[in-house]
């Protein structure tokens, strides 16, 4: 996913790219259900390109309580500078807080950003469905299926005594 901006005409210049994921650096950290497509609005700001990015991917997850794989899109957005010829023997310049990335000549190689935006945006507690029951604790059987029978933890227990102050009350 390489931009030259040699080809860049106008101060807003909008692309779009579609790659494999091996092809901007995934190996295994995720698995994807077809390409991954990125926008991008690219402004140029004079040996500084501002790249505004939509990405677009499908990844398939395990759901974190019943271990069924299932589909999420994923649509994060990022903003990064890319900077022509940044001075290197000059060491005034200040570390920048914005993203600002050094170019190779004139390319600017939106993978990485686009990688680094994918992996963000990667659910941390994946759960296929709000309701998902998951799997009985003692017995392992999918309770979205069927209800495996177990006894069930007694969690119901200090509900039960709840309701029976709440009702003495009344
Ligand atoms: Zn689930
Ligand atoms: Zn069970």
């Amino acid at each position: 996913m390489q931009i030259d901006v040699k080809d860049l005409k106008e101060q807003v210049t909008h692309l779009a790219f579609s790659a494999k994921p091996e092809e901007i650096g995934f190996s295994g950290e995720a698995v994807f259900d077809g390409p991954v497509k990125v926008s991008v609005e690219v402004h140029d700001m004079s040996e500084r390109y501002r790249v505004v990015g939509s990405v677009a991917a499908t990844v398939k997850i395990d759901c974190g309580r019943c271990l069924k794989k299932f589909k999420v899109k994923l649509t994060p957005g990022f903003d990064v500078i890319h900077v022509k010829d940044a001075p290197e023997d000059e060491g005034e310049i200040p570390p920048s807080e914005t993203d600002e990335l050094a170019m190779e000549g004139d390319i600017i190689d939106i993978g990485e950003d686009v990688r680094q935006t994918l992996l963000l945006d990667l659910p941390m507690n994946p759960v296929c469905g709000k309701n998902c029951k998951g799997l009985c604790q003692t017995c392992g059987s999918d309770l979205n299926k069927k209800k495996c029978g177990c006894d069930e933890p007694s969690l119901n227990k200090p509900f039960a005594g709840i309701k029976n102050i709440l009702k003495k009350k009344k």
